[in-house]
C-alpha cells in the first residue's frame, strides 16, 4: 500500500469488507451465481384441464365446449396442451369423442397437444386423429395399477414398451405418468424407492419426461422432498414434471420444493379442474391460475398470459355451472 492515502487505503479495505460481509451496502459481487435462489428461471406449464380435469366430470361436456376450453388456452401461450384421452369409451364415456376434439382444435405453431393412450390400439387410434405427442399413465402403487389400469405394473410395463415402439418407430415422443407418486388411496404410503423403480424403468424404455403425480394430494414439501431426492439419483432432473392434486391444499407447497430442487415442468388445470375417481374426496389439479400467480411473484418466466388462463377458467366454470378451484380466480372474480 506504500504511498496510497488514508483516506483510499480506507476505502479499499471498507470495499473488501463489503465482498465479504455482502449483507453490508449495496455491493455487486461479479462473480455471482446468475440464479442464486436455486429456482429455475422458465419453468413449462403442462396444461392437463383439458383432459386430467374434464375426465372427472360426471355430465358430458359437450365436445364443442372443449374445442373452445383448448382454443383458448392456445391463446393463453401455454406450451403444451394434454388434450383427451384415447382409453375406451366403455371405461371413460367423457373422453369417448376424442378423435373429433383432436381433429377441431386449432393447433398453434409451436404448441405440443399430447393425448394419453393406455395402449396400442390407443396409440393407433390418437395417430390417425393427428397426434403428434402421446403420454402412457402408470403407477407406483399395485393397487392403484389394478384398480385404475386394470392391470399389475409389470403388465402395464409391457403395455407401454408396445405404446413406446410404435411411437419411436413414427418419430412421436412419449411422456410417461407415474401416479400415486406421493401416497395411494388403498396402500397408503408408498415408497420413494418404488417410485424412482418405476419412473426409472418408464424413462429407460424412452420417455423424454416422467410426470411424478400426487394423484390424491396428500403429499407434503417433505414427502416431495425425500420423493424427489430418490427419483433423481434415477433419472436427471430436467426429465422430470410434478403433478400436484390439491386436496389438502399442499400443493403449491410442493410444487415449490420440486422448484428448488431442480424441476422445472409443472402440471396444472386450469380452475383447478378435477379429481380422481378411484380416490374418495380427492380433489382436482393445482389450479394453473395460482401455479402462474405463484411463479410470476418469483420472477420465474413462464410465457403464459394469467389473464387469458384465468378468462378460459371462467369460461368452463360458467359451462360446468360450477365454482372455480382458483384461489388467484376467487380473489379476482368475487361473486
Ligand atoms: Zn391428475
Amino acid at each position: 500500500m506504500g504511498n496510497v492515502p488514508t483516506a483510499v487505503k480506507h476505502c479499499l479495505s471498507y470495499q473488501h469488507l463489503l465482498k465479504e460481509q455482502i449483507w453490508i451496502g449495496d455491493v455487486t459481487i461479479p462473480e455471482q451465481d446468475p440464479n442464486p435462489t436455486g429456482l429455475p428461471q422458465h419453468v413449462k406449464i403442462v396444461e392437463v384441464g383439458p383432459r386430467d380435469g374434464l375426465q372427472n366430470e360426471k355430465e358430458f361436456v359437450p365436445t364443442n365446449v372443449k374445442i373452445e376450453l383448448i382454443n383458448r388456452l392456445s391463446e393463453a401461450g401455454l406450451p403444451v396442451i394434454e388434450v383427451t384421452s384415447f382409453v375406451s369409451s366403455k371405461w371413460v364415456p367423457q373422453m369417448s369423442d376424442h378423435t373429433d376434439v383432436m381433429r377441431s382444435i386449432k393447433k398453434f405453431a409451436g404448441v405440443q397437444y399430447p393425448v394419453l393412450t393406455p395402449n396400442v390400439q390407443g396409440f393407433h387410434s390418437a395417430i390417425a386423429a393427428g397426434a403428434k405427442e402421446v403420454s402412457v399413465f402408470g403407477a407406483a402403487s399395485e393397487t392403484f395399477s389394478k384398480k385404475n389400469i386394470n392391470c399389475s405394473i409389470e403388465e402395464s410395463m409391457s403395455r407401454f414398451e408396445e405404446v413406446i415402439k410404435s411411437a419411436f418407430a413414427m418419430n412421436i415422443p412419449v411422456r410417461g405418468y407415474v401416479s400415486c407418486a406421493l401416497g395411494c388411496p388403498y396402500e397408503g404410503n408408498i415408497e420413494a424407492s418404488k417410485v424412482a423403480e418405476v419412473s426409472k424403468r418408464l424413462y429407460s424404455m424412452g420417455c423424454y419426461e416422467i410426470s411424478l403425480g400426487d394423484t390424491i394430494g396428500v403429499g407434503t414439501p417433505g414427502s416431495m422432498k425425500k420423493m424427489l431426492e430418490a427419483v433423481i439419483k434415477e433419472i436427471p432432473v430436467h426429465a422430470l414434471a410434478v403433478h400436484c392434486h390439491d386436496t389438502y391444499g399442499q400443493a403449491l407447497a410442493n410444487i415449490l420444493t420440486a422448484l428448488q430442487m431442480g424441476v422445472s415442468v409443472v402440471d396444472c388445470a386450469v380452475a383447478g379442474l378435477g379429481g380422481c375417481p378411484y380416490a374418495k374426496g380427492s380433489t382436482g389439479n393445482v389450479a394453473t391460475e395460482d401455479v402462474l400467480y405463484m411463479l410470476n411473484g418469483l420472477g420465474i418466466h413462464t410465457g403464459v398470459n394469467q389473464t387469458k388462463v384465468m378468462e378460459a377458467g371462467h369460461f368452463i366454470c360458467s359451462v360446468l355451472n360450477k365454482k372455480t378451484n382458483s384461489k388467484v380466480a376467487m380473489a379476482t372474480f368475487p361473486l
